[in-house]
């Protein structure tokens, strides 16, 4: 059988993380919702229907070759061009990772399809789900998720709060928060009231840093972020990487190196690391921003990924 189609990408930098290798089980852009905020696109099939969207055996095979090739990574995140528990095979193919490789896996989802059961006990095979919730009331979903017809608040809370009761992994509850839509005091303290029910092991704040679906939508400021950080409580950590917005000219030196190295030459993670002797996950935030910027991009070579400028 002859497979163009390629479901992993990456090994990409990632704030939460480290180094995650992507799996892409839907088709671009297949989602329960359409936030206004989606850094993919709009949704062009808005859908709750789980469907097979992929050869489980492809997917598996291509990640058996990339591991025999020297793939390292600290996570094998299940994510992609839209809502990945829109695809029914989701269990199987974690399963299929599992027998695989001991790299944790982790799910993004945005958690709508949790009152489902099989839902529910695909995601309790992964060891990280990371969902979604950044409303507090139905007419703020509404505004910032535009989901599903079928889909309210009140079954995203219920199915995450089953989910909970279910699953003892980690639930890292992503918070996105869009300036004038959702951050107010009324919505953040009904967002507080609902993740003290939830109960997540931590809870992520990020905003608009990177280019969004709908042109209007406002990012936080650092400042006001941290803030709502303070008042939803000790589990809570910003990971909006804000130093993607850094401009040319006020990126540090240290960056300014990372950037004439890789004109010189294609260089790994480690490469930049040890060649300048900076920690690893400060070159992953100077890469990521130049891949940002359109000015570095990745290469492939027996498994490991290689970042280069022009
Ligand atoms: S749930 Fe995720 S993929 Fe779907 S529209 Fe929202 S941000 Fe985009």
């Amino acid at each position: 059988m002859t497979e163009e189609k390629k479901y992993l990408f990456g090994p990409v930098p990632s704030r939460r993380l480290g180094l995650s290798l992507g799996v892409d089980i839907v088709p671009f852009k297949t989602c329960t919702l359409d936030c206004i905020y989606c850094q993919i696109g709009k949704t062009s099939e808005k859908t709750i229907e789980r469907k097979d969207y992929v050869v489980v055996e492809a997917v598996l095979e291509e990640l058996k070759d990339r591991l025999a090739q020297g793939l390292t990574a600290d996570f094998i995140t299940i994510s992609g061009s839209g809502e990945p528990t829109l695809n029914s095979q989701l269990g199987q193919i974690i399963d299929g990772i599992k027998k695989i490789t001991d790299i944790p896996v982790a799910v993004l989802t945005n958690g709508t399809l949790l009152t489902d059961k099989s839902v529910r006990a695909d995601c309790a095979k992964a060891d990280v789900v990371v969902p979604s919730l950044d409303a507090g009331d139905q007419q703020t979903f509404q505004k910032i998720n535009r989901p599903h017809r079928d889909i309210s608040i009140e079954k995203l809370v219920d199915g995450l709060c089953a989910f909970r009761d279910e699953f003892s992994g980690q639930i890292w509850l992503e918070v996105f928060l869009v300036e004038g839509i959702n951050t107010d005091a009324n919505q953040i303290a009904k967002i507080k009231t609902i993740i003290e029910r939830i109960s997540p092991d931590k809870v992520h704040l990020n905003t608009a840093v990177r280019p969004t679906a709908e042109k209007d939508v406002k990012r936080l400021d650092a400042e006001k972020l941290q803030a709502v950080a303070v008042q939803l409580g000790q589990r809570c950590e910003v990971v909006a990487d804000f130093a993607l917005l850094y401009d040319g000219k006020h990126i540090e030196g240290g960056a300014k190196d990372v950037l004439s190295m890789l004109k010189r030459r294609p260089c790994s993670l480690n490469d930049i690391s040890s060649g300048l002797g900076i920690r690893r996950d400060v070159a992953l935030k100077y890469v990521t921003y130049f891949q940002q910027q359109g000015v570095v991009d990745t290469v492939e070579r027996d498994g490991t990924t290689f970042f280069k400028a022009d």
